[in-house]
Parts: C-alpha cells; sequence; structure tokens
C-alpha cells in the first residue's frame, strides 16, 4: 500500500481492514462469551498456541481484535491490547513492567485518575518520583537503577504542556528504559508519538476515538521497538523468548488476561464505528476550537489557553509536532470562582460534564470536580485555577458556539 495515503484515507482503508466473513462492510458484534469446537484436539491447539482461534472473550475476540488492529495501524505500532477503560490500559501497562521495589517517573499535571492510580502502587511497593516539567533536565537526574519506566502525557490536560518525546525518549533509551505516552487528548490525528521515539502509547478510547461519548474503553500500543533488558527488566524475564514484544506477549497471555479488564465485543464496535470519523471531527473540532479562543480572547477579564493562541508557551510546537491543529481543549480564566460558575451555569449549548472528546460541546470546572483530591500545590502544577473553565470543543457551528459564549460571559459580568 502506498505510505503516502491522507490519514482518512488509512483509516477507511488501510492494511488492518479486513474481510469479514459474510464480506460485512463492518466487524460483526462477536457477542458471545465462549467459542465452541469439534474437537477437543482442536481447543488443545488454540490453548497452547499452536493455532489461531478464539476460546473465550475475556482473553480475545474478533471485534475487539479488529478494533486492535485498526488503532495499532493508526498509531504505528506492531501490537495492541484493548482494555475495559483507559485506567485500565494504563494500570496494565504499568504493572506488566513494574515490580515491588521498582520506580517510575512521571510529570505532574497528569489525568487526575493516573495521580490516584501513582497512590495506589506506592502501596504495592512501586514508587512513583515526579518531575516538574518533562523536560532532559529535569528527568535526568531522577533516573536511577531502580526506574523501570518513564511516563508522561503527550499534551497535558488543562494546561496544555507538550511533552517532548524526542528529547526524552533519547535520554530514555540511553538509560535502558522505555517511554509511555498516554496520547488521549492528542490522538493519532495530531500525532503519532511513535514516530517520535515513543516505545507504547496509551489512550482512553472513551475520549476522541469513540467520538460519541457512548463508551467507556482503553487501549496500549507497543511500538515493538523496545530492546527489553530482562535484567532490569525482571517483571518480564519469563518472556524474554519473545525478544521486542516481550511486553505485549506479558500482556495478552498473562497480566491482563489475568486482571480481566477486557474490552467488550459491543463496545469494541461502538468504538470501531466512531473511529471512522475521527479525521473529520478532529479537523472540525480543532478549527472550532480555534476560532472559540481568539474570540474569548477579545472579550475583557478572560484568559484564554489553547496551543494555538501566540502567548501559549508552547505555540511554536504546534506546526512543529501537530500538523497545525491545535486539539479540541481549551481552558480559561474568568477572574473568580463565581464568575466561572455564572459563566458555566448560563451556557446554552455547551453541556456540563466531566468528560473530554464528545461531538458535543462540554465545560466544568475542574478545581471544584476533577481536582477536588490534590491540593492547592498539585492543581495549580496541573493549570487548574479556581477560575478555570475547561471546555472540550464539540462539531457545532462555531459561529453558534462563540455566541453562546459570548453571551454567557458578556452577562456575568
Ligand atoms: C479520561 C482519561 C483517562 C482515563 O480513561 P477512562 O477511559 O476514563 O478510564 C486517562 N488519561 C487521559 C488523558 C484521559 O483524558
Amino acid at each position: 500500500m502506498d505510505n503516502n495515503i491522507g490519514f482518512n484515507t488509512l483509516l477507511l482503508h488501510g492494511r488492518s481492514i479486513q474481510h469479514n466473513a459474510n464480506r460485512e462492510i463492518l466487524p460483526p458484534v462477536s457477542q458471545v462469551s465462549a467459542y465452541e469446537y469439534e474437537s477437543m484436539e482442536e481447543l488443545e491447539k488454540v490453548f497452547s498456541h499452536k493455532s489461531m482461534g478464539y476460546a473465550y472473550t475475556r482473553v480475545g475476540n474478533p471485534t475487539v481484535a479488529a478494533f486492535e488492529k485498526r488503532v495499532n495501524e493508526l498509531e504505528g505500532g506492531n501490537g495492541a491490547v484493548c482494555c475495559s477503560s483507559g485506567m485500565s490500559a494504563i494500570s496494565s501497562s504499568l504493572l506488566a513492567v513494574c515490580k515491588s521495589g521498582d520506580e517510575i517517573i512521571a510529570g505532574r499535571g497528569l489525568y487526575g485518575g493516573t495521580i490516584s492510580l501513582f497512590h495506589n502502587l506506592e502501596k504495592l511497593g512501586i514508587h512513583t518520583v515526579f518531575a516538574e516539567d518533562m523536560t532532559v533536565e529535569q528527568i535526568k537526574p531522577l533516573i536511577n537503577e531502580r526506574t523501570r519506566v518513564i511516563y508522561g502525557e503527550m499534551i497535558s490536560n488543562p494546561a496544555l504542556k507538550i511533552f517532548d518525546v524526542e528529547a526524552v525518549s533519547s535520554i530514555a533509551h540511553e538509560a535502558g528504559l522505555p517511554l509511555f505516552i498516554d496520547s488521549t487528548t492528542a490522538t493519532p490525528f495530531l500525532v503519532r508519538p511513535i514516530d517520535l521515539g515513543a516505545d507504547v502509547v496509551i489512550h482512553s478510547t472513551s475520549k476522541y476515538l469513540n467520538g460519541g461519548g457512548n463508551s467507556i474503553g482503553g487501549i496500549i500500543i507497543d511500538s515493538g521497538r523496545f530492546k527489553w533488558d530482562f535484567e532490569k527488566h525482571t517483571a518480564l524475564s519469563e518472556f524474554k523468548k519473545f525478544g521486542k514484544m516481550a511486553f505485549t506477549v506479558r500482556l495478552r497471555t498473562d497480566l491482563w488476561e489475568n486482571f480481566g479488564g477486557c474490552l467488550s465485543p459491543a463496545n469494541a464496535f461502538l468504538n470501531y464505528i466512531g473511529t471512522d470519523t475521527l479525521g473529520l471531527r478532529m479537523e472540525r473540532i480543532c478549527k472550532n476550537a480555534d476560532a472559540l479562543a481568539k474570540e474569548l480572547s477579545k472579550l475583557p477579564g478572560i484568559e484564554v489557553c489553547y496551543l494555538k493562541l501566540k502567548d501559549h508557551p508552547y505555540h511554536d510546537k504546534v506546526d512543529e509536532l501537530l500538523s497545525g491543529y491545535g486539539g479540541g481543549i481549551l481552558n480559561f480564566r474568568a477572574g473568580s470562582k463565581e464568575r466561572a460558575f455564572k459563566i458555566i451555569n448560563s451556557l446554552e449549548y455547551a453541556l456540563i460534564a466531566s468528560n473530554i472528546g464528545d461531538l458535543r460541546t462540554l465545560v466544568i470546572h475542574p478545581y471544584s470536580t476533577l481536582y477536588i483530591n490534590e491540593s492547592e500545590e498539585e492543581k495549580n502544577k496541573a493549570g487548574v485555577f479556581e477560575d478555570t473553565v475547561r471546555v472540550s470543543v464539540g462539531i457545532e457551528d462555531a459561529r453558534d458556539l462563540i455566541r453562546d459564549f459570548t453571551d454567557a460571559v458578556e452577562n456575568s459580568t
């Protein structure tokens, strides 16, 4: 296949798009728990991995596999595993490479659920050290003989800091460490972290990949390029014979399988059809977000944070790394919590909801919701202040969104 085809063509006609038994255009929903076999010999071969086949949906399912192959191709990976949620994908991927006594290096300002997960991992003896900013200067001194993985988000939310994957992956690889990137907010439409040097990419498919806000899911994509050092990554030592694929084989046949966080076939199907329009939606969402950010920044007393705005500290990375798109999330400071609430409450189209990546524009006051359990310092480091409003921009008509937000802001003084 032509490697120069565009994103939408790859999405609809890539190598990963399979032909189905009855030539269905979409993968049929294989809504069963188990698969039957003609003989015990055949089932034995499936269990001993001597022949391909499905036995039990927690371990493998053709609808789920169709979605895995598709996202794997979009991200340029070499194998993917779907999970019941984004959090399941993050926890499974970290537990596949870390044991008690091991350390993770992560950035501050991560998704709130991920920060809570790091607190949970402490109780299992896995310690996380945090870098204020995920720069080479700050990460390098944190690497020691116990470090097993470096973890960050491609575009943090709501602070909108872009992870320097290229520079950090090179120091990580020098130290024999893999770089895991949560690319939920970026999506493969904006950037493919594996092309920049990431080793494992994670998505909460509940957001932009599904796009319609109708099912929770997650996925882990392995570049298959990282050279595991089995003396260091002893969590993977039993999988040494699989070499660069040891991580995915451990997930597939051991950790993920036993933790039981599989994606349901029905949700895999909803994610699959949602992903059909990822390119179209992202293009529209990014254009809307850009237009809305520009108009909002003209309003008095409103301080807007959006990657495409010239005063954003990461503005110069947009063309270089994100194909010129600024993503679907913007946030603004309204001056006070009272004013932020007043604006949010008077919006007509934007829905008050804790999700992102929906077709519909969603708004929230992260300080009093998503970050309610973080300290004041942690909130501020994540770009969350008492007067911050986060907006996940949808596909509505830009002029209606602009009017809705402008009216809400003007009526709030
Ligand atoms: C939503 C989200 C998650 C968690 O995903 P769930 O599907 O809700 O479990 C992880 N990381 C980021 C960046 C997210 O936005």
